[in-house]
Parts: structure tokens; sequence; C-alpha cells
């Protein structure tokens, strides 16, 4: 059987290929190419670029492969971004998995593994790491386009032969260890990537947003997990529900928070140099903590990460930001 990974092209989804492939999977891709990368997805996948709400494309793919599982990437991922243009976040991460969903019901695929998002949670009440049964009060259109999705699935499950395992991720970052794909857009507005491309002089400068955050340094936690880390976590899903096990949703995150400053010294220690960072205030949507308590992933996913160091994710990153600088990418 094969796994079809929508958006394989991306920054997540292009290590899962690889992550598949690694294991022995025959493995499917979908991605229309609006921030991916065509040479990021492996040559050994069949690739289908267009839209996951393309229902009669989706048809043919699920008519002329095999497919058992649908591991879900493609969508919008950038928390201000979703502030500015709330609705085209509903579009492109809600309306459209509705449909990748009916699709994949339609062609009576059983198996359905969704990238969803700390950002589901909001700020919790404590500093305590955040369990599932959490209240879910997203602070952005983003939390909240990743909720419905969330809420679409458990309902859709209920009423139809389908499992479904949501993936709750934490911060993630880091590259490939193999240096075979990373984290490659253009415009990422992400902490350890900026960090990294400012590091690498790629940027002259970048900001930190807020340091009048409740935290002992005043700037905003988070819990950074590996992306090799999470692919691995898609694996065990993936595996688990084709035993039987029935639907979860479980975070991934490794229980413990770094905070902005935290993790731009550990990029200057591992890189080497200092470079230029300006204060700002806040950025719109962030919520001031939040670090998971992936236990679920642990005992029922039987996850067990093995990347979990803050300097070892931040030398994968810098890493593969030389790369693109070598290849001149951008
Ligand atoms: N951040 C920052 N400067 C940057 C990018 C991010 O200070 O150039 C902060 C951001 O305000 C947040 C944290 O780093 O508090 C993580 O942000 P990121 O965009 O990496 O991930 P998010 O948690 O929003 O998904």
């Amino acid at each position: 059987m094969a796994v079809l990974v929508t958006g394989g092209a991306g920054y997540i989804g292009s290590h899962m290929v690889w992550a598949l492939l690694d294991a022995g999977e025959d493995v499917v891709v979908i991605d229309r190419l609006s921030t991916g990368f065509q040479w990021a997805v492996a040559p050994e996948a069949r690739f289908y670029q267009g839209d996951v709400a393309d229902a009669p494309l989706l048809a043919r793919i699920f008519a002329e492969n095999s497919i058992d599982a649908v591991i879900h990437f493609a969508g919008s991922i950038v928390v201000p971004d979703s502030m500015s243009d709330p609705l085209g976040y509903y579009e492109n991460n809600t309306v459209k998995t509705r449909s990748l969903i009916a699709s994949t019901i339609a062609a009576g695929v059983p198996h359905f593994v969704f990238s969803s998002t700390a950002a589901v949670y909001g700020t919790p009440d404590s500093l305590q790491p955040v369990l599932e049964t959490a209240l879910l009060r997203p602070e952005s259109p983003y939390g909240s386009s990743k909720l419905m999705s969330e809420i679409m699935l458990r309902d859709a499950a209920s009423a139809h032969d389908f499992r479904y395992t949501a993936l709750r991720y934490f911060n993630v970052a880091g590259a490939d260890p193999r240096g075979r794909t990373g984290q490659s857009s253009a415009g990422a507005t992400h902490l350890i990537k900026v960090a990294c491309a400012t590091a690498l002089g790629r940027r002259q400068e970048m900001s930190i947003y807020g340091t009048d955050y409740p935290t002992p340094d005043g700037t905003c936690i988070r819990d950074y997990i590996h992306v090799t880390d999470l692919a691995a976590a898609h694996l065990k899903a993936l595996e688990r529900m084709r035993a039987g096990g029935g639907s979860l949703t479980a975070n991934c995150g490794y229980g413990r928070g770094f905070s902005v400053r935290d993790v731009l010294d550990a990029v200057k220690t591992v890189h080497g140099s200092a470079f230029a960072i300006r204060v700002e205030g806040r950025r719109a949507g962030d919520p001031a903590s939040i670090v998971a308590d992936a236990t679920l992933a642990r005992t029922e996913l039987g996850w067990v990460p093995k990347h979990d160091d803050l300097g070892g994710i931040i030398r994968s990153a810098l890493d593969w930001e030389a790369h693109l600088m070598r290849k001149n990418s951008y």
C-alpha cells in the first residue's frame, strides 16, 4: 500500500517523504508548489502537482495508486499572516481540509494523519506542560483554522469507516541530519530559521518580538522539536492505525521550554559569533509560553524522540542554511 503525503514539497512534508521511503513505504505526493519546491521531493516518490481541494484530481490519485493512508501537511503556517488574512487561512487550512477529508472518505481510504498545532491551546493557565485535555482557546486564526479541522476529523470519524491521528506540533525546527532536505522557503519567519539566516549573514539583523511577557526573561517560551523526531511520530501513528488503533490526538514536543533569548544565545554559541538583534514590541497572536506534555505520544504511539537537544537542532538548521547559500537558492 502507498501513503499519500500532501504538502510533500514543503518543510515538514519533505522530511516525511524521506522518512517513509527510509521505512520502505511506497509514497505519493501532492503539492501545488505555492511555497514548496519540487526539488525537495525525493525522486522515488510519485509526484502530482495540484491542490488538495481539487476533488477530481484526488479521485484520480486514489484510483491510480493503492493508498491506505493520507498524511496531510499542506496548509498555511504563519501566525502573524493569519492575523492579517484570517479568511485566507480558513480557506486554505479549513475549507481545503474539509474537501480533502471528503475525497479521502469517498475513496474508502481509512487512515488520516493530520498536522495540527500547539496554537489550538492559546496561552495555557499555567507554565506547566500542556496536556491534550487542556482548554482549547486559540489566539490566532491559524490556531482556530487547525482546531476546526480537528473537529471535522472527529465528526467524520464517528460517521464513517475512517480513523485519524491529529498531531499537535509544538515548534518544529532543524533539518534532516543526512542533509537531504530542510526549511527552504525564502520568506520564512520562524525563529530558528531567521536566527540561522542572520548568523550566516543572509540577513543583516533580526528582531525579538516582545520582552515584556510574564516569563523569567520577558521573552516568549516555546518547545522546539527536531523535524526528524516529528516525522518519526507520524510513522508511529501510521503503524498504530494500520494495526487497528483508534483515532487519537497527541502533542508532539519534548516537554521543556526555551525563551527567545535562550534560542538566540544558543545560535550564537553553536555558530561561534554574534549577530545583530533588535528588540521590538510584541507580535500579534503570540502566546507567552507553551510547552508540551507528550506523555500520550510516548505511551500510545510508542514515540521515542532521538534529537532532544537544542544545540543539535540549531547545528542541523545552520548546516541546511549554509547549503542553501552554496546553492544560491534564494
Ligand atoms: N520570534 C522572534 N523573532 C523572530 C521570529 C520569532 O522574536 O524573528 C519569536 C516569536 O515572537 C515567538 C517565538 O519567537 O515568540 C516563536 O515564533 P515562531 O514564529 O518561530 O513560531 P510560532 O510559535 O509563532 O509558531
